[in-house]
């Protein structure tokens, strides 16, 4: 039968699922890490979107509104009657000191401007007298408003130098417009740019990043650093790219977040920028300790791997070494139990074929043995010698000392031949009742003789426990020639006949007659 042999390891199927179990073990860890990065740099996303949040509403429009409603309230004041012009030019004295009340209700505001249409104006706290106020005109400045506009909506200058402080500055302004529709003058209070910055500069900021408010060509109007006003420091096609409302853009040029909240008015937007390296360094740090818990776990998974194809290879070792061996003390119960199987299994079997082909009583080769043996010998055409030996008076050994001791001196005769055949490999077989074959193979041919003449001997020397008795035997013995089967044993047997007639305890061979 030919069997489809492909090489099975013991330890093959183990790794293969261990292996199993590694590759989706690894597979599903990239996969989480991966999710689980994304879902970081989300929520620091958000939380810088909330800061920007804060900083825009908690603290910039905060101060604008409130600004913007005392604005609103001071504007409807000076619109009556003829305030404006009474605090201006009436008695500017007065009108300096009902300014600086309002200037103290705002700390945010540095100085007021209240001005009419023609250029007159106070300023509050007073600039003193110089050569440069002599010239000052009121009608050139950003906040100057000449004519009734439709819009009565406080606005804001972009930011500017203060023409006597020379501080940056942005104004938030608004005309003063009578009951009657006339324009009358305009109201302005300034912000100081520098010292507004310093109050930015106490925000911390959740990750480290700069932030910062420009208007909406991208110059800054406030920042922690105030060397950086006045500069333009987002790009146009970025600041387009900023919808209004608030959220978040990717500068791929800079590779720099950028998370704005736009207002309307005044147009500017609170940018918090962050770079992204700063994102990921973030988040790789939160991943890698996720990949450290992940690889732990796949080393763990290996060594039990590892372990499993160690342990098993072990008692596999241990079984063959006890169905080698028959030590069955280092296998485990029930390799012990499958070992002692193979072992009563194979002895079983052993003492099938031993009873199928020996004799019980003498413990030479039977009948059956020969017959096979022979037939195989000669389909095989191998030279081989063969004896027929007849122990001499068995019968009156019978007839005096019973058929038990009968046996007995069977078994001794058997023996005896036993020993002296068995060193030179040399088979005996118990022909039949009494009589026993000797084959002798190829390469014994020319000692056949003696061999068998040392068994005659040993026989005839051996004491007897019973008294009296004497054993001896009778043997033909001849070489094949090739004749069949029947042919040449009758001429063995003729020869044991000669020696038994011519006085027994005799060898004989087929070649002398
Ligand atoms: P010879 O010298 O001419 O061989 O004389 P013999 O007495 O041996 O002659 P024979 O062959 O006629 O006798 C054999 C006897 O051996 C017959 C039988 O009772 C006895 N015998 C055969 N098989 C057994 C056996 O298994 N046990 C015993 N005890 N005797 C057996
Ligand atoms: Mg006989
Ligand atoms: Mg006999």
């Amino acid at each position: 039968m030919a069997l489809k042999s492909r090489k099975l390891s013991f330890t093959t199927p183990i790794m293969v699922s261990f292996s199993g179990i590694l590759l989706s073990f690894v597979l599903i860890a990239v996969f989480i890490t991966f999710t689980q990065r994304s879902d970081f740099l989300e929520d620091y996303h958000k939380i810088n979107r909330n800061f920007t949040h804060n900083l825009a509403v908690n603290y910039t429009e905060s101060i604008l509104r409130e600004n913007d409603y005392i604005l609103a309230h001071a504007v409807t004041f000076f619109s009556r009657n003829n305030q404006l012009d009474n605090t201006i030019n009436g008695d500017p004295e007065k009108g300096l000191q009902l300014l600086m009340q309002l200037q103290n209700l705002m700390p945010m505001v540095s100085s007021i401007s209240l001005a009419d249409t023609a250029g007159h104006y106070l300023r509050a706290p007073e600039v003193l007298s110089t050569n440069k106020s002599a010239t000052f005109d009121a009608r050139t400045r950003p906040w100057f408003i000449a004519q009734a506009e439709t819009s009565s909506f406080s606005r804001y200058t972009s930011p500017y130098i203060d023409y006597f402080l020379k501080h940056p500055t942005i104004t938030i302004y608004k005309p003063v417009i009578s009951p009657g529709g006339r324009l009358k003058g305009t109201l302005a209070f300034h912000l100081d740019l520098t010292s507004m910055s310093y109050t930015l500069r106490q925000m911390v900021a959740p990750v480290q990043g700069e932030f910062y408010i420009v208007e909406r060509d991208g110059k800054v109007v406030l920042h922690p650093d105030s060397g950086m006003l006045f500069k333009r420091h987002v790009s146009e096609k970025l600041m387009e790219q900023m919808t209004s409302g608030e959220g978040h853009i990717y500068d791929k040029k800079t590779r720099t977040w950028y998370y704005y909240y736009s207002f309307t008015n005044p147009d500017w937007f609170v940018i918090y920028q962050v770079s992204g390296a700063t994102l990921n360094e973030l988040t790789r740090h939160e991943t890698t300790i996720i990949g450290w818990g992940f690889s732990l776990a796949a080393i763990i998974i290996i060594l039990f791997g590892l372990y499993l194809r160690h342990a098993s290879s072990t008692i596999l070792m241990n079984i063959i070494n006890a169905i080698k061996t028959g030590d069955v003390s280092r296998t485990p119960r029930l390799e012990a139990m499958l070992s002692h199987t193979i072992q009563s299994n194979k002895e079983r079997e052993m003492a099938y074929v031993r009873q199928a082909t020996h004799d019980a009583l003498t413990g030479c080769k039977n009948r059956r043995a020969f017959d096979s043996d022979i037939a195989e010998l000669m389909n095989n055409h191998q030279p081989f010698a063969l004896a027929l030996v007849d122990i001499d008076n068995f019968k009156s050994i019978n007839d005096t000392l019973g058929h038990l001791s009968g046996d007995i001196v069977l078994r001794n005769v058997a023996r005896e031949g036993l020993q002296v055949m068995q060193p030179h490999n040399i088979s005996v077989y118990r022909y039949g009742g009494e009589e026993f074959a000797v084959i002798f193979p190829a390469e014994l041919l020319n000692s056949a003789s003696a061999i068998l003449e040392g068994w005659r001997i040993a026989v005839e020397k051996r004491i007897w426990r019973e008294e009296n008795l004497h054993v001896t035997f009778s043997a033909g013995l001849g070489e094949w020639q090739f004749e069949p089967l029947e042919q040449f044993v009758g001429s063995v047997d003729s020869a044991l006949y000669r020696a038994k007639q011519q006085g027994k305890n005799q060898i004989l061979n087929t070649s002398d007659s």
